[in-house]
């Protein structure tokens, strides 16, 4: 113990969800990393080693939304959806989020700070459940947080620790083009989706407002190479706003990008936020759109969201607990 106050900075202690196994063994050598990492992951989380706190959990059918507490008295909410042996976990990677996707909650007040690696990390570990897929589509864009998000993952998969599987990692981001380009340099398998919703740059800059100076063009080349370096199939998220987004210009535009490619195309459904100059599509638009892209040799899906009941789905978290408590 003695040793571990003389080389251990005080950061590891507030914060040990936030150190990779290595940066342990450098600071406090491998018997006590061992023990540490041991007593992180493979057992109960200690009050401790925590520097966030549930504050309450909503549910709805298999969908579970947990509101975090920050140290600095930030909130910040992740989704576990149960699965058949598990489930899926939804992380944030943002307190806010700068992007302002006029579909998204999380952007309504922009952005207030990167979450740390540690509190990336205890989303995950804080639920005590079996978890079998990490996605990172929580609040915030995970690639504005890069360094914080490549570390939480390296620490996930470490097998000192979690050792959770990389294929079992996806992250969903509009592409910064500059990131999007590191990230096709590191060492990770993870799967890849991308958030497009337009084929031109005018319909994407009115959805996605703040992705102005990435160039449509350069996010779905970007994409496309991770796709091919890494062989894994990426996934193009597209929500359907009729009249805007799902033109036969954009079948051919979608056609022209994708047939033959990697790439499975995936349309969403808006889900209600506090934006109501949405419109939703009918069912039957959708199954149109669909069918019309299939026919142009394009591999898509419809997925249903989970949790809107309680404004868990896609595009719907915030720091609700925070305004209504103010
Ligand atoms: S969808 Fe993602 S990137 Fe867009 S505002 Fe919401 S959290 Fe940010």
């Amino acid at each position: 113990m003695k040793n571990l106050q003389r080389h251990t900075p005080v950061d590891i202690w507030s914060a040990p969800y936030g150190f990779t196994y290595k940066e342990m063994v450098e600071v406090i050598g491998e018997r006590e990393a061992k023990i540490l990492y041991s007593s992180l992951y493979k057992h109960s989380p200690k009050k401790e080693h925590l520097n966030m706190s549930l504050k309450t959990v909503y549910k709805d059918g298999d969908t579970e939304k947990y509101v975090y507490e920050l140290l600095d008295g930030m909130y910040i909410e992740t989704v576990f959806i149960k699965r058949r042996g598990g489930g899926t976990v939804c992380v944030s990677t943002q307190v806010g989020c700068s992007v302002g996707c006029i579909f998204c909650e999380s952007g309504r007040n922009g952005f207030v700070r990167n979450l740390t690696t540690a509190e990336i990390v205890q989303q995950v570990i804080l639920l005590l459940r079996k978890v079998n897929r990490i996605i990172f589509m929580g609040m915030g864009e995970p690639l504005f947080n890069y360094d914080n998000f490549i570390k939480a993952i390296h620490i996930l998969r470490d097998r000192n620790g979690m050792n959770f599987p990389t294929d079992g990692i996806t992250v969903s981001t509009v592409g910064p083009v500059k990131q999007l380009k590191k990230l096709r340099e590191e060492h990770l398998k993870i799967q890849l989706t991308i958030s497009l919703h337009a084929t031109t740059q005018v319909v994407r800059n009115r959805i996605i407002p703040n992705m102005h100076l990435s160039k449509i063009s350069d996010v779905v080349d970007g994409a496309l190479s991770y796709a091919k370096r890494h062989n894994r199939k990426v996934v193009f998220a597209y929500l359907i706003l009729p009249g805007i987004n799902d033109r036969p210009s954009d079948i051919r535009q979608i056609a022209n990008w994708f047939r033959g490619k990697n790439v499975m195309l995936n349309l969403l459904e808006y889900n209600p936020t506090s934006n109501t100059q949405i419109k939703k599509p009918a069912k039957q638009e959708m199954a149109v759109f669909k069918q019309q892209l299939e026919r142009a040799g394009i591999e898509v899906t419809m997925r249903s969201s989970h949790g809107r009941n309680i404004n868990a789905a896609c595009g719907q978290l915030a720091s609700k607990y925070n305004e209504t408590n103010e």
